[in-house]
């Protein structure tokens, strides 16, 4: 068994959920259902997750996000749908802009349906996962191409980023230069 399975890192998004199927994951993790003592951990940093959990429908306007976010992810990766509008696009499904479910974007090994969908469902599909993310990681280790994932745990990083402070918008001069930019992209030769 890999330290992934033993703990695996998951990544949460909320594509265009009403915020139902959001609260029911951070439930997971208060200390009513209290996953982290599995070692699961909820990370901001796609890199470093195994586990992708979507709720909410995919749409014109976040299907790039999605895909973005699963590209960055490295393998052996699981993507999990949560709830009835990442599944099929659920109560959204005939709205102007709804594409679908998160299949229309991206692979998805396990869907969990409900409106909200439940804690309990939710860890019983990461469960389910981690048993998917064995076998994923097993053919990449057949081929020769499985390599560990360099994670930093949340107070490691805590501590590089007081080191190294990163600034949170950039540079007011760099961010006038890049209008510029846009504006002259704009204009017709000549105008
Ligand atoms: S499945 Fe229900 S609770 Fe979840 S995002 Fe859709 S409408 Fe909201």
């Amino acid at each position: 068994m890999s330290d992934t399975s033993k703990s695996p890192w998951i990544i949460h998004y909320d594509g265009s959920s009403c915020n139902g199927c959001d609260i029911e994951v951070l439930a997971c993790l208060t200390p009513m259902y209290d996953v982290e003592r599995f070692g699961v951990i909820n990370t901001g940093n796609p890199k470093h997750a195994d586990v992708f959990l979507i709720t909410g429908a995919v749409n014109e306007r976040n299907i790039g996000v999605v895909k973005q976010i699963y590209s960055q992810m490295l393998e052996p990766k699981v993507v999990v749908a949560c709830g009835a509008c990442a599944c099929s696009g659920g109560i959204f499904h005939d709205c102007y802009n709804v594409i679908g479910g998160v299949d229309k974007a991206i692979p998805v090994d396990a869907y969990v349906p409900g409106c909200a969908v439940r804690p309990e469902a939710l860890i019983d599909a990461v469960v389910a996962g981690l048993g998917i993310l064995e076998e994923k990681r097993a053919a990449l280790e057949l081929a020769g191409s499985y390599e560990p994932k360099e994670r930093t745990s949340p107070s490691e990083q805590e501590q590089l980023e007081a080191a190294d402070p990163q600034p949170l918008l950039e540079e007011p001069a760099e961010i006038e230069a890049q209008a510029d930019i846009d504006v002259n992209a704009d204009e017709e030769p000549g105008e």
